[in-house]
């Protein structure tokens, strides 16, 4: 840490104490990164750290042209119309502003929920770009919040509140009277982040100033209810409030506000999930995720464990049983029962807001456990396919959609109405998913690259065009690669890049065979897929990674229909367009028949329903219909007869769990028995019709005797096979991964033995037949 950063953490630890001060924002103008704060308190069990905004720049890309669009609506807004709610409330005059409309008409419940997300994009995008209209306009903003706040008692409302609304709606709320429609604290928690915001990304003083004033009338509120009248609050919608006061206490060292925090643990939530219990069913979504935020949050402002256990159990089922392929999940903004997936492909699928949340969700845990790839695998998934193409890119303003809907024949910016029916607006619209969209798009750049504590170790985690300046070493690092058209990235390190530190870069589960060059040198390292690829050396300034990782199409089955599926290529889910034909049902999809037809972009073809239909990057599929899932139906059920034993592949004890292991049995005509085989271009899957899994490897083992089992379908290398007719009414079934056959443990005839993969040594239990099930 630099002197300068030390002379500002004083500062900033003397002004969180001090009094309200008339003083404005103090940000120079110099460096936009210079007046990012950091908190007083450091997070506990933290391994990991991004960056500031500043030292991450995108180039040019679909990502840097949805920033501009974002930022172009960000310099246009007009601040008054904006402010109308806040002054008419506060009893100040609106300045002739006209009032806005949608979810911030005068009349509208929940009105003055949206500004907080503007002083977060407009803090962001000065941290990102130095755009000082950006910035001069949160500025503005929260002097204006101040002197309405200032009017309170004029007005017949308590110290520091500040809001849209009456406060005797928070009577009412506590009362359990409320009857409106309003989310009180809901609103509350985006007007504390985006003061919290201007402060730490700005320097604004004044925003925090506001912000302790707000903080504490929270306090003063909430202070008087008993536990359980908090709890029977706490059933009304409130956003991240346990999140955003685990902040501030964070910001100013002052546990004061995680007291406040933990009055928001909302037990009925918390409870179940600290148990691993999925009881999401019927919850409304977008209500949750920000409470388990909090939890990652106060877990690492406590150290209490059952905190970290509630974030890391929620985000397990959320991703593994209510998450459609683009990343998504929810429907009608609830969740549904777990792994009901092709039982809801609707129009109101995928509110934006609970995937903006989910990748906020995910950045707190990979701080925790950056080791764990599978976090970013599916922050890659979410980012890319539903995220990216939320907003419009005809659309000058990067106007956005609330649902990204996955019913067959649908299209993007079109849904119900309750859902905003349209793309947002300028003024009329202001729904939850446009104010979460203003922050989504002015931080696309803030997960490609993560450091370690003592600045030893990068971690690449996205591949995106972008230039990173890791100031803490004087090290710039240039990525460039069409990704994820193409599958090599390269980053070039410059400045003072010499000495010895670590590069980890994440090889993400969908691939297989990635390699690691330096300089045009193939790197000795694992690339196992899943994992991190590190490379520690002595570098050289222009020494340039060469990162490879290669992709193929592969099957999505929904978790509840394996017969319902999206194809993927790579990290991209390939979306067919069906331009303005309306569609009545999911298209059966011939898999055997995708093509790609291009290396310079990803169009593929395939034939579906009998016709041939386009294929391309779903985060593009704009201005037509589309689908997603495909039917993937008709494959013929076939019993596994090994050669060597003449006895039958199936898994034991029947169980249909991850990990469940194949081994063979007589004949018994049980349900475990059947088998389907699933073109996979060029290879097969071999799917259990009893438990809906695949046949893999376990761990993905490349070795002899390494123990064959059923897994959920995911596309992981090991999941392929190849069969290999022997000429004689028998095949070999080849493992695309490891290149061994299937075979059976010790050339066993028993009833029983295991399945394992073997080397080709000419043994009759490398045999099969293939029979058709009757
Ligand atoms: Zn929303």
């Amino acid at each position: 840490m630099s002197s300068s950063v030390s002379r500002r953490r004083l500062l900033q630890i003397a002004g969180a104490t001090a009094v309200a001060s008339t003083a404005g924002p103090l940000a120079a103008a110099s460096p936009a990164r210079a007046a990012v704060l950091p908190p007083a308190r450091p997070d506990i069990g933290v391994s990991a750290h991004p960056f500031a905004f500043g030292q991450v720049r995108l180039t040019a890309s679909r990502w840097l042209d949805n920033e501009n669009r974002t930022r172009s609506y960000l310099r246009f807004v007009d601040t008054d119309r904006l402010l109308y709610n806040f002054r008419a409330n506060h009893r100040l005059s609106t300045k002739g502003a006209a009032a806005t409309g949608g979810w911030d008409a005068p009349t509208f419940p929940f009105r003055t929920h949206v500004q907080g997300h503007f002083l977060t994009a407009w803090a962001q995008s000065y941290a990102v770009t130095g755009d000082t209209v950006c910035r001069d306009k949160a500025t503005y903003m929260v002097a204006e919040l101040a002197k309405c706040q200032a009017n309170n008692s004029a007005a017949g409302f308590s110290a520091g509140y500040l809001s849209g609304y009456p406060e005797s709606e928070f009577t009412a709320l506590e009362q359990r009277t409320l009857t409106n429609g309003n989310v009180p604290y809901y609103t509350v928690h985006k007007t504390l982040a985006g003061l919290l915001d201007v402060w730490r990304l700005l320097g604004s003083t004044q925003a925090r100033d506001v912000l302790l004033a707000l903080a504490g009338w929270v306090d003063w509120r909430t202070g008087r209810l008993s536990g359980q009248q908090t709890q029977a609050m706490l059933e009304t919608e409130f956003g991240g409030m346990n999140a955003v006061l685990t902040d501030l206490c964070q910001q100013t060292g002052d546990t004061r506000w995680l007291a406040v925090a933990r009055r928001f643990d909302h037990a009925a939530v918390f409870d179940p999930l600290a148990a691993g219990q999925d009881r999401l069913s019927g919850l409304h979504a977008n209500t949750q995720v920000p409470k388990w935020i909090g939890a990652a949050r106060e877990y690492k402002a406590t150290g209490t464990t059952r905190y970290r256990d509630i974030a890391t159990h929620a985000w397990d089922i959320c991703v593994g049983t209510h998450t459609y392929a683009i990343g998504g999940n929810s429907q009608a903004e609830h969740f549904r029962a777990p792994n009901a997936i092709a039982a809801y492909l609707n129009k109101d699928t995928c509110e934006s807001c609970n995937t903006f949340n989910m990748l906020s969700l995910t950045r707190e845990l990979f701080a925790l456990t950056p080791d764990r790839a599978a976090l970013f695998d599916f922050y890659e998934q979410a980012w890319l396919n539903q995220m990216t193409g939320q907003q419009n890119p005809a659309d000058g303003h990067g106007h956005v959609t609330y649902f990204t809907p996955l019913a067959p024949g649908s299209r993007r910016g079109v849904g119900p109405a309750w859902g905003g029916g349209t793309w947002s607006t300028d003024y009329g619209t202001f729904w939850c998913c446009q104010g979460t969209g203003l922050e989504m798009h002015t931080r696309l750049m803030d997960s490609v690259y993560f450091r370690d504590g003592d600045d030893s170790t990068l971690t690449v985690n996205l591949f995106v065009p972008s230039v990173l300046d890791w100031s803490q070493r004087g090290i710039t690092v240039t990525q460039s690669t069409s990704f994820p058209v193409g599958d090599t990235t390269t980053l070039k390190v410059t400045g003072d890049a010499g000495g010895t530190w670590a590069m980890r870069v994440r090889i993400p589960g969908w691939t297989s065979g990635a390699t690691v060059s330096v300089n045009g040198v193939a790197q000795n390292i694992a690339t196992t897929p899943g994992s991190y690829a590190k490379l520690t050396r002595s570098w050289s300034p222009g020494d340039t990674v060469t990162v490879r990782l290669p992709m193929r199409v592969v099957l999505r089955a929904a978790n509840d229909d394996p017969d319902v599926a999206a194809v993927t290529y790579g990290p991209t889910v390939l979306s067919g367009d069906y331009g303005d034909s309306a569609l009545g049902s999911l298209p059966s999809l011939n898999t055997a028949s995708i093509r790609r037809t291009g290396d310079s972009s990803l169009a593929f073809t395939a034939t579906a329903n009998g016709s041939s239909v386009g294929l391309g990057p779903f985060h593009e599929a704009h201005g037509h219909n589309y689908t997603v899932y495909w039917r993937i139906g008709g494959t013929d059920r076939v019993r596994l007869v090994n050669v060597g034993s003449g006895l039958v592949l199936g898994i034991q004890d029947m169980s249909t769990a991850d990990g469940g292991r194949a081994l063979q049995w007589h004949d018994s005509g049980t349900a475990d028995h059947g088998w389907e085989v699933i073109d996979d271009a060029g290879a097969v899957r071999i799917r259990n019709t009893h438990s809906g899994k695949v046949l893999g490897v376990r761990d993905m083992s490349t070795a002899d005797n390494a123990a064959v089992l059923q897994w959920s379908d995911n596309g992981t290398a090991d999941h392929r096979w190849t069969l290999l007719d022997q000429g004689d009414g028998t095949c070999v079934i080849r493992n695309a991964h490891s290149g061994k056959l299937l075979g059976i443990e010790n050339h066993s005839t028993a009833v029983g033995a295991f399945a394992v993969q073997d080397s080709d040594n000419g043994t009759a239990d490398n045999r099969w037949r293939i029979v058709a099930d009757q």
